[in-house]
Formats: structure tokens, C-alpha cells, sequence
């Protein structure tokens, strides 16, 4: 599944391709064909991410929201436009672009009200200057719930997705099985900023990194990490532990991530 810096990276890729633009918006397979007529010709007003939710804003007061799921694809093309290859939910053409969006798990539109109730229910995002970070912290820090599911249930906080969950702990040497309510501000303040880092380095690479030093330019489309997938602990070289927390893969160190 697509983390929050792709969806951010989408957001801030397409914005120039479409905003101000009016767009011609169809549905090559044929599933979203009313919709889009609702939205086709009218003038793009922004492109926004909310987490992993994708928000574009038409002139006519309707929003096209987006969550790609775990198998959905933007492709995005300077004009000339080609004929859609494989099931193409939506198209939008601009003067200068075409952008095709592939398998989402959500894709609807949503009148003001219905935007500003999802919005609600995203929780504060790590990668927007606007986010609410005592939002977070005043759900994690009371929660019985470990803190390794606490990050990547996306009311309490968005756009960590499991890469970075696992990374995130490792670095503030934090265990994914402690209760949130064990954790403390300060403990909550360095996993907020570190997740603001890394997700920041991925907006701007296009690529999870989380390793500190490692050549970026490099390692574009690789991820970089220290232990996600890893047989030992790059910091004490012990062995890393696997488990799984609501049906995703989860590591951590014994030694540097102790159990309270
Ligand atoms: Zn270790």
C-alpha cells in the first residue's frame, strides 16, 4: 500500500499539471462514467492529501476523492493522450496533461459537507504544516492499544504506512507492543518528528529512506532502511525480531527496542 509521502508526492506532482485548468474528465472502463460527467469541463481548483486520501477540487463545489488501496496506480502523461491501457477508472486531461488513475479502493465525489466529514475523520497528517499534533497525542497517550497499531490507524494519525512504522520505532527505540498509555510526551514528541523527517525525505525523493547519510540520489525507487525485512540489528547487531500486528509485518530489536 502506497505510504503517505506517495500520495503527498502525487498531490504535489499533479497540482501544476491541473490546477486552474478546466479538465475533461471521462471514464475509460466505464464504472465512474455519471460521476464524472458531473465534474468533466469544470476548472480544477486544487489538488490536496489528506494521509493517504487524495482530494481534488472542482469549480462547481464537488470534490473528487481518491484512495488508492493497496493496488491502485496514478499514471500520469504530457499530452499527446494515448488510448487507456487496462481498466482505467478516471481520466483527466488538461492542456498539458493527462493523468489516469488505475484500481482505487475509493473513488467518489463529495459535496462540501461530506469533504469537510472526511477530513475530520483523517487524523492529524504528519507531512501537513497544518496538522494538529496534540490530536494525536491526546488519543496515544491514553490508548491501551500498543503504539506499533496506534501508528498506522490512520484517524489517530496519518501517513505512516508499515515501512515506516517499523523504521519510526527503531529509531526512537520505542517497542511496538508498549501500550500508548505507557509512552510519554516526550517519547511521543521525538516519534512525531521523526515521522515528519523521514516522510519529508520521501516526498522529496520519491522514495522511503530512512537510513541517515545514505546517498540519495542513489536510491531513488529503493528503500533504504535499517531493519524493515532485515535479518540483524545495524546498531547492535543482534538479531531482529518479526511479528505481525493486524495482518502486517512488524520488526523490532530486542536489545534497543526493550519492552517497558
Ligand atoms: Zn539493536
Amino acid at each position: 500500500m502506497p505510504e503517505g509521502h506517495t500520495i503527498h508526492r502525487a498531490a504535489k506532482d499533479q497540482l501544476p499539471m491541473l490546477n486552474g485548468h478546466a479538465l475533461a474528465v471521462s471514464s475509460p472502463q466505464g464504472r465512474f462514467l455519471e460521476h464524472a460527467q458531473e465534474i468533466d469541463g469544470q476548472v480544477c481548483l486544487s489538488v490536496e492529501a489528506y494521509g493517504k486520501h487524495l482530494l481534488y477540487e472542482f469549480s462547481n463545489g464537488l470534490t473528487l476523492h481518491i484512495h488508492l488501496g493497496l493496488f491502485g496506480k496514478f499514471k500520469t502523461r504530457k499530452r499527446p493522450a494515448k488510448e487507456p491501457v487496462g481498466a482505467v477508472r478516471v481520466r483527466m486531461e488538461s492542456p498539458t496533461h493527462i493523468i489516469d488513475i488505475k484500481g482505487p479502493n475509493t473513488c467518489e465525489l463529495l459535496n462540501p459537507d461530506e469533504r469537510k466529514a472526511l477530513i475530520t475523520r483523517i487524523g492529524p497528517d504528519v507531512l501537513r504544516k497544518d496538522a494538529d499534533a496534540t490530536r494525536a497525542s491526546t488519543r496515544i497517550l491514553k490508548s491501551k492499544a500498543p503504539i506499533g497499531l496506534l501508528l498506522m490507524d490512520q484517524a489517530v494519525i496519518a501517513g505512516i504506512g508499515n515501512f515506516y512504522r517499523t523504521e519510526i520505532l527503531w529509531r526512537c527505540q520505542v517497542n511496538p507492543l508498549t501500550p500508548g498509555k505507557d509512552i510519554d510526551q516526550t517519547t511521543f514528541d521525538s516519534l512525531w518528528d521523526d515521522a515528519v523527517a523521514l516522510l519529508e525525505i520521501g516526498v522529496k525523493y520519491n522514495a522511503i529512506i530512512t537510513v541517515d547519510g545514505v546517498a540519495r540520489s542513489k536510491s531513488r525507487y529503493r528503500e533504504r532502511v535499517n531493519i524493515f525485512n532485515k535479518p540483524h540489528c545495524p546498531k547492535c547487531h543482534g538479531g531482529i525480531t518479526r511479528i505481525e500486528m493486524a495482518t502486517r509485518r512488524v520488526f523490532y530489536c530486542k536489545t534497543c527496542q526493550p519492552t517497558i
